[in-house]
C-alpha cells in the first residue's frame, strides 16, 4: 500500500483553511494545520483527531522567517517530502479606504501574509515539495484580484467596484501573478500551481457576510490540491472551473 500523501494548509486554525485541511484529512491525507498561534492550532487539530483525521498542528507565522524555516524543517524531519501545500493564511489588514488615502505602509501590511508570505512559505517548502511524485501548490486567491473582472470601469459592468478595499484586492492580484510565476518556472516538474476563489464565505474575514458555508469555500482548493497528472497548472480556479486572471 503507498503511503498517504502529506498536506500543509497555513492558516487552518479557522474559517475556510480548517475546512481544507478537514475536507483533505477526510481523503485519508495526512494534514498539517499551519497556525501563527500555537495554542489555536493545538485545538484545531485535536478537533480533526477526535474526527478520525491524522492532523497536526504546526506554528507557522507566515511573516516570521525563522518560524517558516522552522517548519519546513520540522516536515522534512517528519515525511521527508511534502504533496499539497495550500497557501490560504491572509487578512484584510485595518485600512479600508480608497486608494489616495492608502499609505505604502497600508498596503505591505497586507502584502506581508498575503504576498511576501506565500512567497517566502512556498520557497521553504520547496525542496519538499520536489520530492513528491505529485506536488500541488494551492494559492488562496479571490475573484476581487481578477484585473479581468474588475478593470471595467463602466458603473453598469458586472464585476467587483469597491476601490476601498485597494490593499486587499491588489494583494490578491499581486498572488495571482506569482501563482503564474510558480507554474511557469515549475512545470517541467509536475508541480501544479494554481489560484483558488473560495467565493463569498462568511467567516472571521468578512463578519460572517459571507453568503456560502465554509464547506462550500473549502471545494474548489481541495479539488485543486488533489489533482491528478492530466489536471491543469497556472489556472485561476472557482467552483465552476477556470475564472479569468
Ligand atoms: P479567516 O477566517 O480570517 O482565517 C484566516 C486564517 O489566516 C486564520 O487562521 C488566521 O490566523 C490566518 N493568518 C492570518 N495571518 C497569518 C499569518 N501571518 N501567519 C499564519 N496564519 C495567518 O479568513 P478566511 O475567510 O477563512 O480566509 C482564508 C483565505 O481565503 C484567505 O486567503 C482569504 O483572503 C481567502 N478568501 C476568503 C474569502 C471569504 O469570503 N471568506 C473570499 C475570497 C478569498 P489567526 O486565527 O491567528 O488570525
Amino acid at each position: 500500500m503507498s503511503e498517504p500523501a502529506v498536506a500543509l494548509v497555513t492558516g487552518a486554525n479557522k474559517g475556510i483553511g480548517f475546512e481544507i485541511a478537514r475536507q483533505l484529512g477526510r481523503r485519508g491525507i495526512v494534514v498539517h494545520l499551519g497556525a501563527r498561534d500555537a495554542g489555536r492550532g493545538r485545538v484545531a487539530a485535536a478537533q480533526l483527531t477526535a474526527e478520525g483525521i491524522a492532523a497536526y498542528p504546526l506554528r507557522l507565522d507566515v511573516t516570521d522567517a525563522e518560524c517558516v524555516a522552522d517548519a519546513a524543517r520540522a516536515l522534512g524531519e517528519r515525511h521527508g517530502r511534502l504533496d499539497i501545500l495550500v497557501n490560504n493564511a491572509g487578512i484584510t489588514g485595518g485600512f479600508f479606504g480608497p486608494p489616495s488615502a492608502a499609505t505604502p505602509g497600508d498596503l505591505r501590511e497586507v502584502y506581508e501574509t498575503n504576498v511576501f508570505g506565500v512567497l517566502a512559505v512556498t520557497n521553504a517548502m520547496l525542496p519538499l515539495l520536489r520530492r513528491s511524485p505529485a506536488g500541488r501548490v494551492v494559492n488562496m486567491s479571490s475573484t476581487v484580484g481578477s484585473l479581468a473582472l474588475t478593470a471595467d470601469l463602466d458603473a453598469g459592468a458586472p464585476g467587483f467596484k469597491d476601490y476601498n478595499l485597494v490593499t486587499y484586492q491588489s494583494s490578491k492580484t499581486a498572488l495571482n501573478a506569482l501563482t503564474v510565476a510558480y507554474a511557469r518556472e515549475l512545470l517541467a516538474t509536475g508541480i501544479k500551481v494554481n489560484a483558488a476563489n473560495p467565493g463569498f464565505t462568511a467567516t472571521d474575514m468578512n463578519g460572517h457576510r459571507g453568503h456560502q458555508s465554509v464547506e462550500q469555500g473549502a471545494v474548489v482548493a481541495v479539488r485543486l490540491a488533489t489533482l491528478g497528472p492530466d489536471g491543469p497548472t497556472g489556472t485561476s480556479q472557482d467552483d465552476a472551473g477556470p475564472v479569468p486572471w
